[in-house]
């Protein structure tokens, strides 16, 4: 699918990763929801020879639900103040990871935990790395990841070394485990390495689920599937068994904590629930298809049911009943933001753009703090070609990326805007920004010094733009 004609979720991403943590990434089929996300890894980017390109996910529902499941969690651990963001990776695997002050989140995990419960489990434990500051070995564990993976698939098995294998040391001793010839061997000197990180990271994990009365039950759902998959050969690995060991007297004493907890009964709240559901029949419709949704939504009037069949159609080119079926949806609940968006993005594929525009402001209007809404929004009054509502597009798109400034496709329809009213200065300062957070530093120089013999001296857009030509690249 091109970018060209999903302009509000599509765009070549660039998240630069030392070493080839995810061979599948670039494969996955979510580019339509796929968004560029410029990081610099600076505890990754040591090696830039093995930098690599990833996919970010950026969608505004899917985002407000995350950051619903993780804010509770980062607040009893004590680092609600401390920029932590999620970040959603465009990979159909199941991980998720920390590395600097973000939390990665594979799209793939969402998808395939059934409650809001499972992930947040997760969740959990990741916030349980960051606040225990494992993260250099973490970052040590995924770059080595996938060639623990290689080992696993070389010795046959799996289960010790793919469970165990992290780390320098522990790859050292694998290596000699199999150079003596024993996959055995490889597998008990790889077993116990980290094992006290993965028990205190579990202990905290529940901690913060009984502090947040949560059920702890989600999380040894997941783990007890993570250590059940790696015992049998030939099952696909995910990234996260390999990073997370799972032996069985991790997975008992996890159960014994959990099922100690007061609210090991405690079930989502029905809301959440929902949301859940919203979010994995959407997920399910743009990277895998209807059938997919099928296979996860037994009940064929389920609303997670319907909604990835109204995007589904939606995708397969049929902007007409796509429109019926997201208009029942509203119907059912007039106050969900993210149900106007699709609406407007319909309506978009429809040639209806003023239309569009009303759908995209209903949304901003249902979630005033969403960013990426008022980008969209933008989007839609730039397309109706209306000189007024262009202007209109420029306030909301220069509003949504002040909120999100790194959200790149804000700012080509911000060139776009500028360019159509003939603020040539502005456009090309915007299309300065675009290539800054593409991590095009060299283009974006140059279309930043174009804008300054447009703009006045000393006037805030001519300081932005005398910042990006003094910056330095990052993570190169
Ligand atoms: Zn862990």
């Amino acid at each position: 699918m091109s970018c060209t004609k999903l302009p509000f979720r599509c765009h070549e991403a660039s998240v630069r990763i030392r070493l080839m943590l995810f061979p599948q990434l670039l494969k996955s089929r979510l580019s339509r929801l796929a968004t560029s996300f410029v990081v610099t890894f600076s505890l990754l980017s040591a090696s830039p020879a093995h930098a690599q390109r990833v996919n970010v996910v950026r969608d505004a529902e899917i985002e407000a639900l995350v950051a619903d499941y993780v804010r509770p969690i980062l607040k009893v651990a004590g680092l609600n103040r401390s920029g932590i963001e999620v970040v959603l990776v465009n990979d159909n695997s199941f991980n998720a990871f920390v590395a600097g002050r973000r939390i990665f989140v594979h799209a793939g995990a969402l998808l395939q935990s059934e409650s809001p419960n499972e992930i947040i489990g997760v969740l959990a434990h990741e916030v349980a790395h960051l606040a225990g500051g494992h993260q250099h070995r973490l970052r040590e564990q995924l770059a080595r990841a996938q060639t623990m993976a290689v080992v696993a698939m070389l010795v046959g098995v799996g289960a010790g070394v793919a469970g165990a294998a992290t780390g320098s040391e522990g790859f050292g001793r694998a290596a000699t485990g199999l150079a003596m010839g024993g996959t055995e061997m490889a597998r008990r000197s790889l077993l116990g390495y980290q094992r006290t990180e993965e028990i205190t990271a579990d202990r905290a994990a529940v901690d913060y689920l009984n502090k947040t009365k949560q059920s702890g039950r989600g999380m040894l759902k997941t783990f007890d599937r993570m250590g059940r998959d790696l015992a049998l050969a030939g099952v696909r690995i995910d990234p996260y068994q390999v990073s997370h060991p799972m032996p069985r007297d991790r997975i008992a004493n996890l159960e014994e904590l959990v099922r100690k907890s007061p609210y090991f009964e405690t079930k989502d709240p029905a809301g959440l629930q929902l949301r859940h559901d919203l979010m994995r029949g959407k997920l399910a419709a743009y990277t895998a298809g209807p059938a997919a949704a099928r296979r996860i939504f037994k009940d064929p009037s389920s609303i997670g049911m319907q909604y990835a069949d109204a995007i589904s159609t939606y995708l397969s080119g049929n902007p007409r009943d796509a429109l019926a079926k997201i208009d029942r949806l509203i119907a059912s609940q007039p106050k969900n933001p993210y149900f106007h968006e699709m609406r407007g993005e319909i309506l978009i594929k429809a040639n209806r753009p003023q239309d569009a525009a009303k759908a995209f402001g209903q949304a901003v209007k249902l979630a005033p703090s969403s960013g990426l809404l008022q980008v969209g929004y933008g989007q839609a009054l730039l397309a109706t070609g209306d000189e007024a509502q262009i202007s209109k597009a420029v306030s909301e798109l220069s509003a949504g990326l002040t909120r999100e400034r790194e959200y790149v496709n804000g700012y080509r329809f911000l060139a776009q805007a500028h360019g159509r009213l003939g603020n040539i200065g502005a456009a090309e300062l915007a299309s300065a920004e675009e290539r800054y957070y593409s991590g095009n530093y060299q283009e974006a120089r140059v279309f930043a010094a174009r804008a300054q013999t447009k703009l006045k001296r000393g006037s805030p857009e001519w300081v932005r733009a005398q910042d990006i030509i003094n910056s330095k690249p990052q993570g190169r």
